[in-house]
């Protein structure tokens, strides 16, 4: 995460305002906004009236496509808007491969709230797919809880998401423990089961995926995130950690696969050599 102080003016802009996919598409239900912010407000309006293209995972082409606005309900100008429209807004986003693949978006606007307050198909559902390429370095328990925590924070449960989430995380940690553990690692056991999160990422940072050592700090934000943050924070921040876990996932997917792709080779060179020599 950046962590730039200098150029903070600490304008602490909604991570779900930050593009049209975030709003439309990944934003949780019930993510609820104040109209007396003019910032979010102005934003939101620009959002809700953005007209073009947006790349996203489309569940029936089963890979990513890019989505044109198909129904949209054209209101007023921003002041117009704000003082005068109030009830439901939908919005649609259609697959340019097929005008049947529609995703639909509703909201509700009040004087002084806007609230998403549906989707079809649901952020689990495109969201899950997407997930499934982690399965197999997952395994069947950890990816069911991947996929358990997707499904919670789409369905605007934040802090029971980053609970699995967390699961995810410390299974990471301690599979490398094991493998440490089984390499004879010159740690102290006991040390080890005492120390905190950042100091065993330390001690077993070998059999780390590098962006996880780098990024140990998503375990703070995870850990905050159960003890301190509330829902709507946790919500807010659920992307952020999540793409943060995919990261060291993808990490690990590269290194099996290398692994794997070395091991068949050496077997391929191995046979063929033994093949020349024992002729
Ligand atoms: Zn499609």
């Amino acid at each position: 995460m950046a962590n730039s102080e200098e150029n903070s003016t600490d304008t602490r802009v909604d991570p779900y305002l930050e593009s049209v996919k975030a709003f439309h598409l990944e934003m949780p239900l019930y993510h609820i906004f104040d109209l007396s912010i003019d910032a979010d407000a102005r934003k939101i309006h620009e959002l809700l009236h953005y007209d073009g293209t947006l790349d996203a995972y489309c569940i029936w082409c089963e890979k990513e496509s890019v989505f044109d606005t198909g129904d949209h309900l054209y209101t007023g100008a921003y002041y117009e808007w704000l003082l005068k429209e109030f009830g439901f807004i939908r919005n649609s986003y259609r697959c340019s491969r097929d005008r049947n693949h529609e995703y639909f978006v509703y909201y509700l606007k009040t004087k002084d709230h806007f609230q998403k307050i549906g989707q079809w198909p649901s952020v689990a559902d495109f969201q899950i797919p997407q997930a499934g390429k982690y399965r197999k370095i997952l395994g069947e328990e950890q990816y069911k809880e991947f996929t358990r925590g997707i499904g919670l924070s789409a369905h605007g449960v934040g802090i029971g998401a980053f609970v699995y989430l967390r699961r995810v995380f410390e299974n990471l940690i301690e599979e490398a423990h094991q493998k440490a553990k089984a390499e004879g690692k010159a740690f102290l056991e006991e040390e080890y089961l005492k120390a905190r999160m950042d100091e065993k990422i330390g001690m077993v940072k070998a059999h780390l995926p590098e962006f996880l050592v780098e990024n140990r700090s998503l375990y703070a934000i995870l850990s905050k995130g159960i003890h301190d943050l509330s829902e709507d924070e946790c919500l807010q921040y659920f992307e952020t950690v999540k793409i943060g876990i995919e990261q060291i996932l993808d990490e690990k997917i590269i290194a099996k696969e290398k692994a794997d792709k070395a091991a068949a080779a050496r077997a391929a060179i191995q046979k063929a050599h033994g093949k020349i020599s024992g002729a």
